[in-house]
């Protein structure tokens, strides 16, 4: 028999004999590598390990370690979910079930719907089929034999798909009783799918389209593992506990409405409060650093986003309104008003920097498919701000926005991840003014100290910029941040300076959003808090509960010092029991409760305790006032 030579991913090279499988070339390294082997990729190609070899390749084992595993164990998962399916109902068509990102489907046709019930069997069956270590074998078949063979099991749309591939011949993989037309790869045999979990029941129009028979989907998840299987089960769980769109409505933050428009967010008094107390924040912190607060109209003439570019660039986004017979855009970015604002005069040198802060609000027109919750809306305000200056402050401005961002997200606590996009192919701009601004860019960067990334070539037509993630605390990523250089506009608008030396020069301009919309922030923060939200941050910091009817007066003593002094309290005087009341409290993730009872009413004082049902002691209400003021000084 004629030998091959195999290159390995290490670079070694391996004579073997031809026709020798990749089980056995990975037996031939080492007999761990043969057991923990589930597949190979030959020549860059995902293959079972009983694909033969018949020529020189390049060869690599994957085994559960390798980032291919996970495809190869969840379409295994779906092929053993189809088996068991088959077997418990009949009746039931085979349609197609492919692994996707976090798991696993298959569409079955079905008249009735599957239960929960039905999925605790199917997945019962699943682990007795897995245990029984069926083989999972490939066959290649001419697609007349395929024909023949799925139609006659009755698996008419497996006929259809073989039809519509117009191939010459198809493989097949079989194990047990159970067929199936799959392209594989597969694990070599049932027992190798180790964790799997059935997740949901959904409907599904054959080939997605609705004109087609709706079929019975149901998702499931599969892992190398039990220990990585659970890991993602609770993190499921976990995105379920603190998803943002069931925490607005029980905690009666905001709303969305079919009669109002799709992706407009309604704010009730506890989310606009939330709102509020950000966007004080904001303003606070940005008048700290130099920024001008700066307002511009919501419409602006269709002419002046000709200028800009929005019109012919991004007018599929925009919304129009026209009156007295003149169109205008309404806003999708800010930027507009603020280069007006530095047009209003002639600038000189010694005017720069110009920070110019708006909380400007927007308008995007987004697909009906992509818009979710408050994390992809259609209306947002963002914390947008445009700096002008002279190139040679570009630098220092955008060190000073990267310090900026590293104090807020602290605050907030959390991590966050960088990324510098440079100039891509298609560019305007001279070669001096990116590679200034690009410099300036990585400069501050590096002067961070924090790792970062650069996606070469991936930057605007208009200036390089960069993105920050924040982590949550789910380790999910989320855009906020982004510093964005820009030398189109300047030119478009034609602004100026007076430099030192009396010549008329462009300033550069830098857009900047630090928290980015304040809408998808706050859709983030309640994730990242499961609402429950630090005492600064709390819509309602306290709530006072009364023991009796006979606390009344003395609670609504306590309620108005409280307000005066600035503190979001509320009062719970209903005549129902002080647990019911606490709990209700509780369920609303109010940080402290002021139960008032005798003791309380008697010494004039109020027994805080906190939302996990730690007491504090007893204190007077101005002491409870203080230790509220220190406590939202140092945001905590
Ligand atoms: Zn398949
Ligand atoms: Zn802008």
């Amino acid at each position: 028999m004629s030998s091959i030579s195999i290159a390995l991913p290490d670079g070694s090279k391996r004579e073997i004999a031809s026709g020798s499988t990749i089980a056995d070339l990975a037996a031939s390294i080492g007999a761990g590598l043969a057991k923990a082997a589930i597949a190979g990729k030959l020549d860059g190609e995902l293959v079972d390990l009983s694909t033969e070899l018949k020529d020189d390749a390049r060869v690599e084992i994957i085994t559960e370690k390798s980032p291919e595993a996970l495809t190869v164990i969840r379409h295994s998962a779906a092929h053993l979910m189809a088996q068991a399916v088959k077997e418990l109902f009949p009746q039931a068509k085979v349609t197609i079930g492919p692994a996707i990102e976090n798991g696993f489907y298959y569409d079955f046709d079905m008249d009735a719907p599957f239960t929960p019930e039905d999925l605790e069997r199917i997945e019962a069956r699943m682990a007795e089929l897995a245990a029984a270590n069926q083989k999972i074998e490939r066959r290649v078949l001419s697609s007349s034999e395929a024909v023949s063979l799925f139609s006659g099991m009755g698996e008419n749309y497996k006929v259809e798909l073989i039809n519509d591939l117009a191939a010459e011949t198809v493989s097949v993989y079989s194990q047990g009783d159970f067929a199936d037309l799959c392209r594989g790869p597969h694990l070599p045999s049932t027992s190798r799918i180790k964790a799997f979990k059935l997740l949901s029941i959904a409907g599904a129009y054959w080939r997605g389209d609705e004109k087609n028979r709706m079929l019975q989907r149901i998702y499931g998840t599969a892992f190398a593992d039990k220990k990585e299987l659970e890991a993602y089960l609770h993190r499921l769980e976990e995105s379920k506990r603190r998803d943002h769109r069931r925490l607005g409505r029980e905690l009666d933050l905001f709303s969305f409405s079919d009669e109002v428009g799709a992706g407009l967010v309604i704010w009730h008094p506890k989310g606009a409060m939330l709102r509020t107390i950000l966007e004080d924040f904001e303003r606070r912190e940005h008048l700290k650093r130099g920024y001008d607060i700066v307002l511009g109209p919501q419409i602006l003439k269709k002419e002046l986003w000709q200028r800009s570019g929005h019109y012919e660039n991004y007018r599929e986004n925009m919304y129009f309104t026209e009156v007295d017979e003149q169109s205008y855009g309404i806003k999708p970015m800010n930027c507009l008003a603020h280069m007006m604002i530095y047009k209003s005069h002639l600038r000189s040198y010694r005017d720069l920097p110009l920070r110019y802060f708006e909380l400007g609000t927007v308008h995007r027109h987004e697909r009906a498919g992509v818009l979710h919750g408050l994390l992809r809306v259609r209306g947002f305000t963002q914390d947008d701000a445009h700096i002008l200056c002279a190139p040679e402050q570009l630098d220092g401005e955008i060190k000073g926005v990267l310090k900026f961002v590293s104090d807020v997200m602290a605050i907030f606590g959390f991590e966050y991840e960088m990324e510098l996009s440079t100039r891509p192919e298609k560019s305007i701009g001279d070669d001096a003014a990116w590679e200034l601004a690009t410099e300036a860019l990585l400069s501050a960067l590096k002067d961070t100290g924090r790792p970062y990334e650069i996606n070469e070539g991936d930057g605007a037509f208009y200036g390089p910029k960069i993105d920050i993630k924040l982590k949550d605390a789910l380790d999910r990523r989320w855009q906020c941040a982004t510093i964005q250089c820009d030398f189109t506009l300047p030119e478009r608008f034609d602004l100026q300076y007076v430099a030192a030396d009396g010549e008329k020069k462009r300033p550069v301009m830098v857009h900047r959003v630090v928290l980015g919309a304040i809408e998808r922030f706050i859709g983030v923060l309640i994730e990242h808090y499961a609402g429950n939200f630090p005492l600064w941050l709390s819509p309602v910091q306290a709530m006072l509960v009364t023991v009796t009817d006979n606390h009344i007066p003395y609670a609504q003593g306590v309620l108005e010092q409280l307000r005066e002094a600035g503190i979001r309290v509320q009062g719970d005087f209903r005549n129902e029991k002080l647990s019911f009341k606490i709990r209700e409290a509780q369920l609303q993730k109010v940080p402290y409760m002021l139960v008032i009872g005798d003791k309380e009413m008697e010494s004039a004082t109020v027994t805080p305790r906190f939302r996990d049902g730690k007491n504090l002691a007893a204190m007077k209400p101005e002491d409870f006032v203080a230790f509220v003021v220190e406590e939202t000084k140092n945001f905590r």
